[in-house]
């Protein structure tokens, strides 16, 4: 029987292109998004794949979710933790909600959700975790403290459950996109971007394909032996 994947914020951007990665490759996915209902039908329209609207920065949503996904589809063997926000503006100016926002959405999503999937995989002897990391967690970015916080931590909360996932045949890895050609690179202002584009050594912005091809490698039932590592994909732009 195919695995099921559950891909966070899975319905647009990268984690559109990374759903349909592992369809393509033959799992059940199930694409999580939070409040765009019209792009998330659009997404089921053209691809057939099960969108399911819930908050994962709330450990209660994410529970309901887990148990009705496991109840109706089966249980959970592959998460890729996805979703993400940024609330930018320079530590100064930053609120304590824009900080809360982003550590609880692109973080605190990755405690939930590997929380409430874990003991399924160790049951199955088999999980394939994969946390989205960013460059901009490896190198920290003007105007970005609560991202580059959040984005830093999910390699260190990745290295630290892989150790105890490697037993039961678990793995967890990160992925570091660098600048994707997403919505949420397309809010960045033209000036600011004239700027990154000149610092990428490959000259563009990366696509979203490129991360859903790294995200099926990972998953797949070879990459066993492959675990705790960050796989950075950034065109060059910063060689960690
Ligand atoms: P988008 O803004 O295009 O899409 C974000 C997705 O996350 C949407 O599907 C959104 O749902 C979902 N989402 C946001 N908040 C929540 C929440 N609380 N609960 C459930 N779903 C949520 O982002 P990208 O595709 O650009 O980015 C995807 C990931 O890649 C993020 O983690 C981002 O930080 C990371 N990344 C992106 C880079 C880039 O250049 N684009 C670079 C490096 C990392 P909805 O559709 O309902 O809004």
């Amino acid at each position: 029987m195919a695995r099921v994947a559950l891909v966070t914020g899975g319905s647009r951007g990268i984690g559109a292109a990374i759903s349909a990665a592992l369809k393509e490759q033959g799992r059940t996915v199930v694409a999580n998004y939070t409040s765009s209902d019209a792009a998330a039908e659009a997404f089921h329209a053209e691809t057939g794949i099960r969108v399911m609207r819930f908050d994962v920065s709330d450990l209660a949503a994410c529970e309901t979710a887990v148990a009705q996904i496991t109840a109706e589809v089966g249980p959970i063997e592959i998460l890729v933790n996805n979703a993400g926000i940024t609330r930018d503006a320079t530590l100064t100016r930053m609120t304590r909600d824009m900080w809360d926002a982003v550590l609880d959405t692109d973080l605190g999503s990755c405690f939930n959700l590997c929380k409430l999937t874990f003991d399924a995989m160790r049951t199955a002897k088999f999980g394939r975790i994969v946390n989205i990391g960013s460059v901009n967690g490896q190198m920290g970015q003007y105007g970005q403290v609560n991202y580059a916080a959040a984005k830093s931590a999910i390699h260190g909360f990745t290295k630290a459950l892989a150790q105890e996932g490697a037993r039961f045949g678990i793995t967890v890895n990160a992925v570091a996109p660098g600048y994707i050609d997403t919505d949420m690179v397309r809010a960045v202002p033209a000036e600011v971007m004239q700027k990154i584009l000149a610092r990428i050594p490959i000259g563009r912005l990366g696509h979203s394909e490129e991360i859903g091809r790294a995200v099926a490698f990972l998953t797949a039932e070879e990459a066993g032996f492959i675990t705790g590592s960050t796989l950075s994909i950034n065109g060059g732009q910063h060689m960690y």
